[in-house]
Order: structure tokens, then C-alpha cells, then sequence
């Protein structure tokens, strides 16, 4: 038999599917995996019910659809003030993770440094390894998960080719300060450091803050490459398409790699996101999430989980466990989807050693009745 050296060295499979499959096999309401269980807008759906019907259904340009590139170049725009330019610097993907894969791909040569802090979303350390590149952990600091950029200069070195940052933060909430951004220039200035900015639940914010894009740093702005998913704008996160965002000679080299990956998008989902976003129809998911965040932090006061801090953005609250038990967080996590049926991610699996905080994350991102009935079913903890 031929043999397979594995090109990563995380989990053989990912928490999300773990956790769903659990949550699917026990019955348990799921409020691990990101993702709304409400309907998107039936407007959007219908008009891909319409493209596919009108005859959209061929391959569309490499670099993505003209009219979906020039509505998200105008939205950014609108909502950023800051130019963007449709032809050269946005490339439509399937989805903000192949976007993340894909930049890594661009950039990274066998021994190439990334800094990553930590915990962080569960696909980046994979698609670094399976890139050649080295991963340097960098721990964001509990219970705010800030960014130590003390520690940050310190993991810095001369094979240092990118850093990723994700604001506002899965799994912790946490979000960036306009001052984050400053500091970064700082470290990675007279550096040959690419940033990955994953901006993909960008609106999604809460308590009057705003986002800070990597777009609006001019300094920042010429190295980075910042991503973005549709699925956590119009609740269509099984349409996996996505975006980047990145100057000119930036996004020449993600579409080297992109038109030998996957060439292009599904013509018909992206022809309706275009005739959506030009139809100007208002979207009001930032203040959706957080009437339900709200919803979820009211219900999370009855039941004897510890709220360390409140979510500032993303789909996402964090809780510690410390009042019920104090078994490991994989281990506990699967205790409570099989015996009090609900299921949540344990946060040890957004580390490369496994660090365990002991601290778990319910998504929110749910109809009021299923949170409703998840605070129920754990009132008997
Ligand atoms: N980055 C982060 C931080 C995420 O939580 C997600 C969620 N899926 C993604 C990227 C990927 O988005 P997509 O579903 O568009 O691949
Ligand atoms: N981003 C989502 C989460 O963090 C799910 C992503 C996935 O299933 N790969 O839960």
C-alpha cells in the first residue's frame, strides 16, 4: 500500500464536525457550530431561484462575477469610506476559510513563520502547516483576550512572513481598538510580515462599537490581505461564498493560486448576491445578533455558567463551567450534549497544545425559541 504522511498536525477531525455529529446523534439542541438556524431573507433566495431559472448556470469569470465584485467594491465603500477597486483588489471565493487557505498559499515557502494568536479559529494552523509554513503561538490574554503585543514583538523574527488576526474574535467576542491596528503597523513596519486580517463578522458588533477594518489603515492596508464571508451577512452560511479584499499585486498573486484551486464561484449564488446587495435592501444582522446576544446573556443569569465577559461581536459567548464540574473542557462539553442535551465547542480545540481554560462557547446565533429551549433543558444542571 502507498503511504500518506499527513501535512498538518491537528485534529484527524475538526470540533465542528465532532460536536454537530453528537449534537445530531443525541438529539441535542446545537448551539456549537456557527451557524443561524433561522431563514435567510426569501428575497435573496428567490433570486437564486431566478438566476438559476433565467440560465446563470455556467462557469462565471475566475476573478468572480463583475456585478457581485463591483456591488461588495460600492458597499465597502459606502460603509468604510474607502476606495476599493472591483477589477483588481476583490476576488470572489467559496467561502472566508478557502480565502484564508488560499492567501497562505500565495505567500508561504517551507520554514515561513506565522504568527498566530491564540485560541484562533480551527482552520488556520492546519492550512499554514499544509503550506509548508511554521506556526508561532501567541496567547491572547483572558479574560478580555487582548493582545499582548509585548509578546507579539517577541515572536517576531526574521522568517516571519505573516501575521493573522481575526476581529471580532471567534471563539472569544473580543474585538480590535482602532489603537490595535496602530500598534501593528508599529510591529510589523521594516519587516517582510503579510497580514491576514479575517474580518468576516465584520457587522456583526455590538453596544454602539464599530468596526475597525484593516481597509481603512493605509500603512496596513498595502500588506494585507483582509476576508470576508457572505453567510455571516445574510445568513447563508451553507452558500460558503466569500471574498478578498487586497491591493493590486497582492490579489495578482491570490488569483495565481485561486484559478488552479477552484477557478471560480457558483455563477447562480453569486448572481443573486449581486441583484440583492444593488437592490439597496437595508441589513440590519449587526443589531439582529445583538438583540440575541442580549436574549442569551438574560437566560445565561438562571443557569450556574460563569459570563467572564460579554461578547462584543460574532455569534459567539463564551462561558467557564467552573460552578458544575471540573473535567476537561472536551470532556465536559460532550457530557453535557449527551446528558443535558445541548451542544457546545470547547475552546481547548482553538489551540495547538490543547490548552484547556476550562471554558466553553455556545453560539447564539439562533432562533429565540432555541435558545429558549437549550436554557431549559440546562436548567436541571
Ligand atoms: N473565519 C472565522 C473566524 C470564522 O468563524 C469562519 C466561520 N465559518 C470563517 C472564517 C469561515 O467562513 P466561511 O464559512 O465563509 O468559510
Ligand atoms: N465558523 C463556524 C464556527 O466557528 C463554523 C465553521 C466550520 O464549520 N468550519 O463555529
Amino acid at each position: 500500500m502507498p503511504t500518506i504522511t499527513p501535512k498538518h498536525s491537528a485534529a484527524p477531525t475538526t470540533i465542528f464536525t465532532v460536536m454537530s455529529a453528537l449534537a445530531g446523534q443525541h438529539n441535542a439542541i446545537n448551539l456549537s457550530q456557527g451557524f443561524p438556524d433561522f431563514p435567510l431573507d426569501e428575497r435573496l433566495s428567490g433570486l437564486l431561484q431566478e438566476a438559476a431559472a433565467t440560465g446563470w448556470n455556467q462557469y462565471s469569470p475566475m476573478a468572480g462575477l463583475p456585478a457581485l465584485r463591483s456591488a461588495v467594491a460600492a458597499d465597502f465603500t459606502k460603509r468604510y469610506d474607502v476606495g476599493v477597486d472591483a477589477d483588481t483588489e476583490v476576488t470572489i471565493t467559496p467561502g472566508a476559510t478557502y480565502a484564508i487557505y488560499t492567501a497562505f498559499t500565495a505567500i508561504l515557502q517551507a520554514g515561513d513563520e506565522v504568527i498566530v494568536l491564540e485560541p484562533a479559529y480551527d482552520s488556520y494552523l492546519p492550512n499554514i502547516q499544509m503550506n509548508g509554513g511554521r506556526v508561532v503561538p501567541v496567547a491572547l490574554t483572558a479574560p478580555d483576550f487582548g493582545v499582548d503585543w509585548n509578546k507579539v514583538k517577541a515572536a517576531m523574527s526574521a522568517k516571519t512572513k505573516a501575521i493573522i488576526i481575526n476581529t471580532p474574535h471567534n471563539p472569544t467576542g473580543a474585538v480590535w481598538a482602532r489603537e490595535d491596528w496602530d500598534t501593528l503597523a508599529e510591529v510589523v513596519r521594516d519587516t517582510d510580515c503579510f497580514v491576514l486580517s479575517d474580518e468576516v463578522y465584520e457587522q456583526l458588533i455590538f453596544d454602539g462599537k464599530r468596526h475597525y477594518s484593516v481597509l481603512e489603515h493605509p500603512e496596513l492596508r498595502e500588506r494585507s490581505f483582509a476576508l470576508y464571508s457572505f453567510g455571516k451577512v445574510f445568513n447563508n452560511t451553507g452558500w460558503k461564498i466569500g471574498f478578498c479584499i487586497a491591493p493590486p499585486a497582492l490579489t495578482d498573486a491570490f488569483r495565481k493560486i485561486h484559478q488552479f484551486a477552484a477557478f471560480c464561484v457558483n455563477t447562480p449564488a453569486q448572481y443573486a448576491l449581486a441583484a440583492y446587495m444593488s437592490a439597496g435592501i437595508p441589513n440590519n444582522v449587526g443589531a439582529l445578533m445583538e438583540g440575541k446576544r442580549n436574549f442569551f446573556l438574560n437566560l445565561l443569569q438562571e443557569l450556574p455558567f460563569t459570563v467572564h465577559k460579554p461578547a462584543g461581536g460574532s455569534y459567539f459567548q463564551l462561558v467557564g463551567y467552573e460552578q458544575i464540574s471540573d473535567m476537561p473542557d472536551l470532556d465536559f462539553a460532550k457530557w453535557l450534549t449527551i446528558n443535558h442535551g445541548v451542544a457546545t465547542i470547547p475552546i481547548s480545540a482553538f489551540y495547538h497544545n490543547g490548552h484547556d481554560d476550562k471554558l466553553i462557547r455556545f453560539c447564539f446565533a439562533k432562533k429565540e425559541a432555541t435558545l429558549l429551549a437549550a436554557s431549559e433543558k440546562l436548567r436541571s444542571l
